[in-house]
């Protein structure tokens, strides 16, 4: 058993915060032992994002000269708004709105910028370790006092190979989660404890491209927000161009998971999106060097649970932390992480939530509170509520409106006939910049040692039999990584494809997957995501 003062499990930005906070702001001599373990291979390989970075979540945090150091890619030097209606027509909006506006603000790949607070961490005294998923929280007497590793060496039918490793179990005073959004042990500790905030978690799927585009063809720091087609007119979604150099653009499309029509496939949507002239216009004569996917936790100030527990913390995106107007959480993870930092040097983790709710990012989820639910009835709602909500600095309407249901997966309504074939209809021919779904899944640089127990446990098949003729096994589709797919009759799990972004976990109408962890250092890859 490995004893620390504090263990804070995943890598993210939200957990390197902490881990930097904590031996920062610590007095000289009565630096805490910081541990923080993550399951990517190396620190930030399971991170993804936009990612268009507010500035704001590094002060306090990090000093001038570090900000300035940041592996940013380009500043927003030119921004527009765009509502697609049509794959060829879209309309700009004239001005770019006040509450969306990032001008100025570093385009970022949040993997770089993972790896880079890394450095700081582990400069600072904080041991960081990748390569160790871990599987659970270790409480006693109704307290968290650490958490356990997960086994590795493991073959498919879960006998120890040579390389066999035991689990570890980390005993901590205090135990902060920065699992980002669906972590299983957050979800776990949320569901067992009651943590849950007043309406349950929405989340939408992220897929997201960097491609490659000719030189002298585009200018670096442009951005292109959209909203509207490929999505319809009751679910939330919208993308983004992003240059990050003269010669890269990140290209990506959220959708919302609460969607009613199985035959829906996101990846599809994602691909009609790059199709549409708009898109177009940014990534022409470009090609797909990289892929990620990963579900955003979108509901907001009204979805976030209580992030404490006794001895345990949330932080980022397991805290619901993000604004679900401007889809931006990065900063608020980051206040998060220095918030519980604080709270733990105080030796009080019950005030942890008092000092979230004073920060701005907070604030910022009061004044949207509203946005995230009145989409889900239909898109113009979304855009009245999100401008009254700002106008208003969220006093208006003062209640909280309705429009979210229990869960998204229970949102799934069954399988029309005909529906399947006409979605397939739609489809968009392949080419460099529109890589079908596995050439995609190996840029995202996947990998799972495939002798080793599948970490997709279906819990009962007679459920999936039940599921196909109602709504048609939607996992075929939903699943951005192709990890799902009917053989012979059945369904079969290629779970060395999965990209670990959980889409699966939220979105089966059975509640039939049980999302564990494979051995830790398996999984995506990324590098410039
Ligand atoms: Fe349906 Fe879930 Fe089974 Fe897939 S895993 S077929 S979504 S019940
Ligand atoms: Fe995401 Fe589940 Fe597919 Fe893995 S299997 S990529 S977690 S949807």
């Amino acid at each position: 058993m490995i004893e620390t003062d504090v263990l804070v499990v995943g890598a993210g930005p939200a957990g390197l915060a902490t881990a930097i906070a904590l031996r920062r702001k610590a007095a000289d001599g009565r630096k805490p032992r910081v541990v923080v373990l993550d399951k990517g291979r190396s620190p930030g390989s399971h991170v993804l994002s936009g990612a268009i970075i507010d500035p704001s979540g590094f002060k306090g945090l990090l000093t001038d000269e570090e900000v300035a150091k940041m592996p940013v890619e380009a500043h927003v030097v030119k921004e527009s708004f765009r509502s697609i209606m049509l794959p060829k027509l879209s309309v700009k909006i004239p001005w770019v709105p006040p509450m969306m506006s990032s001008k100025t603000f570093p385009v970022a790949s949040l993997t770089k910028v993972t790896q880079y607070l890394a450095q700081i961490a582990a400069r600072e005294g904080a041991e960081v370790y990748t390569g160790y998923a871990v599987t659970d929280l270790v409480e006693k007497d109704g307290r968290i006092v650490g958490a356990k590793t997960g086994e590795k060496g493991l073959d498919k039918n879960g006998r120890r190979k040579s390389n066999y490793l035991p689990s570890e179990e980390i005993r901590a005073k205090a135990t902060v989660l920065a699992e980002g959004g669906c972590g299983i042990l957050t979800e776990r500790l949320i569901a067992e404890k009651g943590l849950q905030g007043v309406r349950s978690q929405t989340y939408a799927v992220g897929i997201k491209e960097l491609i490659e585009v000719p030189a002298g063809t585009q200018t670096a720091g442009e951005v292109m927000h959209t909203f509207g087609y490929p999505a319809d007119f009751t679910t939330y979604g919208g993308g983004f161009t992003y240059h990050v150099s003269e010669t890269q653009v990140m290209v990506g499309y959220a959708y919302a998971l609460d969607y009613r029509r199985p035959e829906i496939d996101p990846f599809r949507l994602f691909r009609r999106f790059k199709a549409t002239a708009a898109v177009q216009r940014h990534i022409k004569g470009g090609k797909t060097v990289a892929y990620g996917a990963k579900v955003i936790p979108e509901g907001g100030f009204y979805s976030a649970p209580k992030p404490y527990y006794p001895g345990c913390l949330i932080v980022g995106d397991g805290a619901g932390l993000l604004d679900s107007l401007r889809i931006k959480g990065v900063h608020i993870a980051l206040q998060s992480g220095v918030c519980a930092a604080e709270a733990i040097l105080a030796d009080d983790l019950a005030s942890y939530e008092t000092r979230l709710h004073a920060t701005s990012g907070w604030r910022e989820m009061k004044r949207v509170r509203n946005v995230r639910a009145p989409f889900s009835i239909a898109m113009p709602f979304g855009v009245m509520a999100a401008g009254l909500a700002w106008a208003t600095f969220g006093r208006i309407p003062w209640f909280r409106l309705p429009g979210l249901g229990e869960s998204d997966a229970a949102e799934l309504e069954e399988l029309k006939p005909g529906r399947l074939e006409r979605e397939a209809a739609n489809d968009v021919p392949s080419g460099p910049a529109m890589p079908d779904r596995l050439t995609d899944v190996f840029m995202s640089g996947t990998i799972h040692e495939e002798d080793q127990p599948c970490h997709l446990k279906i819990k009962d098949p007679a459920r999936c039999e039940e599921c196909e003729r109602r709504f048609g096994s939607p996992c075929t589709r939903f699943c951005p990584a192709e990890v799902y797919r009917r053989d012979e009759g059945r369904l079969q799990i290629d779970f060395s494809n999965c990209l670990h972004c959980k889409t699966c976990r939220i979105k089966c109408p059975c509640g039939n997957i049980d999302w564990t962890f494979p051995q830790g250092g398996d999984g995506p890859r990324y590098t410039r995501m």
